[in-house]
């Protein structure tokens, strides 16, 4: 492709993902994932994944983007602000949830908005193959956003923006389309250590390693079984998510209120009480998690939670 259209095209994809209410965008050659074989292997075999048996599966195509879409020529990496305006809770006493969670589920949202860009794309260059990801197990997100530029991998293990902190949703869209390809930037974590020694499970076992399944996160959302008693008393009233090693991120200084009307909280969860929580009805658990993650722990995983909190005080 001549080099001209190549720019051309680049820069219509990234125009048009700002239009999109993307923050960011990157864009990396699709190849091998060669640094991060040997780094994955070591993770899954030290079980660092707890039961999230999909971070097991693919392998090959974790690796490989050229494996998910024939002849894949580029990974356009997006980041998507979802840093609420109001939290939801403030008190040391309320329970809270990942503000990640407050509203429509992420991955309606940024489908939709993907699904958009490849069309543009189709309509703007012809035939062009891409599939869209969010959040979806085959696609290693941080890292492909990591070599387009977007931020760097923080001892938090989140990706970390020097303008937007880490309060974003990343997602890719893998096309057969040559691009013009960004380069990554530097760790900016220099000495800190607050996501370490506030991390009140000890999940981050060293600095760039989450023990996955020592997060609250793991516990809170994914674990279907009884939560183990050794983590009693330390979920600092989280009953959905976590986000400490966030809060404490002085790159989070930054954060700035999102603009998309689909992540607003369903009316009333902002003032949900502690008393509210406790006695949560499958209406209320319906009504404010219609089309919300939360409904990933179902209404059992949330009473779980709560009951766990609430008796390890
Ligand atoms: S999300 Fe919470 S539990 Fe998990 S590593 Fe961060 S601070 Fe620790
Ligand atoms: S809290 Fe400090 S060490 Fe942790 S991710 Fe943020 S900057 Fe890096």
């Amino acid at each position: 492709m001549l080099a001209s259209a190549k720019a051309r095209y680049t820069q219509l994809i990234k125009q048009k993902t700002y239009e999109l209410g993307f923050q960011y965008c990157g864009i990396s050659k699709a190849d091998f994932l060669e640094e991060e074989a040997p780094r994955l292997e070591n993770w899954l075999n030290a079980n660092k994944h707890g039961q999230m048996h999909y971070m097991a599966n693919h392998f090959d195509k974790r690796l490989d983007p050229r494996l998910l879409v024939e002849g894949a020529k580029s990974v356009v990496s997006m980041l998507l602000n979802y840093y609420p305006e109001k939290e939801r809770a403030s008190g040391e006493e309320d329970y809270k949830l990942s503000k990640y969670a407050y509203g429509t589920d992420y991955h309606f949202v940024i489908k939709d908005k993907l699904k958009t860009l490849i069309q543009y794309i189709q309509e703007e260059v012809g035939e062009v193959n891409g599939r869209a990801f969010v959040d979806s197990a085959p696609v290693m997100d941080k890292v492909w956003a990591k070599k387009s530029g977007l931020g760097w991998v923080g001892k938090n293990a989140n990706l970390l923006n020097r303008q937007m902190g880490s309060f974003f949703f990343i997602a890719e869209v893998i096309i057969d389309l040559e691009l013009e390809y960004d380069g990554p930037v530097k760790d900016y974590c220099g000495t800190c250590t607050r996501c370490i020694d506030a991390c009140p499970t000890d999940a981050i076992t060293e600095p760039y390693v989450v023990d996955g399944s020592k997060c609250i996160s793991y516990f809170t959302i994914e674990l279907k079984e009884q939560i183990p008693p050794e983590v009693t008393g330390k979920f600092e009233n989280w009953i959905f998510g976590c986000d400490i090693c966030q809060d404490v991120c002085p790159w989070n200084r930054f954060s700035q209120p999102h603009q998309e009307p689909q992540f607003n909280p369903a009316s009333g969860l902002l003032e949900m009480t502690k008393k509210d929580w406790e006695e949560i009805t499958a209406e209320v658990f319906n009504r404010l998690f219609k089309n919300s993650a939360v409904k990933r722990t179902k209404l059992e995983g949330l009473k779980r939670n709560i009951a766990f909190v609430k008796n390890g005080k």
